[in-house]
């Protein structure tokens, strides 16, 4: 069945990222879900930074070329995927959604130009330094930005849990 995702991927030149000391690599092989910036206290705390951007990509399209990932399962927190050698994290799954989809984070991209963020979450707890581009959908707590294909692809990854 054709949707609006496939079309879309058509086009789509793989990203390629990985670790501090290059001992993992990896590659995404189609646009991600959504790319989005939160500023959740949680994610503040999880990463030490002001807000946390990531790409949410269907896990099964990260492919590791090189080197082995690790994972770290918190308590209270995400799952970790990283490097057993330096540590990096790659990227996480969250507990309520499984390992299917997985936030990788938009600072470990070979191509840091590509991914743009397509919406900011939890305002509320945003660090007020923080100046926000106007023409960026951003919401108080969680919003739908309007991307076509977000739904269908996370319930078609929830699906095969
Ligand atoms: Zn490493
Ligand atoms: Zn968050």
């Amino acid at each position: 069945m054709a949707t609006p995702t496939q079309s879309t991927q058509a086009a789509f030149t793989p990203l390629t990222g990985g670790c501090r000391c290059g001992n993992v690599r990896f590659r995404m092989e189609i646009a991600p879900i959504i790319t989005h910036c939160c500023h959740c206290r949680l994610c503040q705390q999880a990463t030490g930074a002001p807000f946390n951007a990531v790409a949410m990509i269907e896990t099964r399209h990260l492919l590791v070329t090189d080197g082995k990932l690790s994972h770290f399962q918190g308590v209270k927190n995400h799952k970790r995927a990283h490097c057993a050698d330096c540590g990096c994290v790659l990227w996480v799954h969250r507990q309520d959604l499984g390992d299917v989809l997985a936030f990788v984070g938009v600072g470990v991209f070979d191509q840091t130009d590509r991914l743009q963020p397509d919406a900011h979450y939890f305002i509320r707890s945003k660090h007020p330094w923080v100046t926000l581009p106007p023409d960026v959908p951003a919401f108080e707590e969680l919003g739908d930005p309007g991307k076509a294909g977000v739904r269908e692809r996370i319930v078609a990854a929830l699906a095969v849990r």
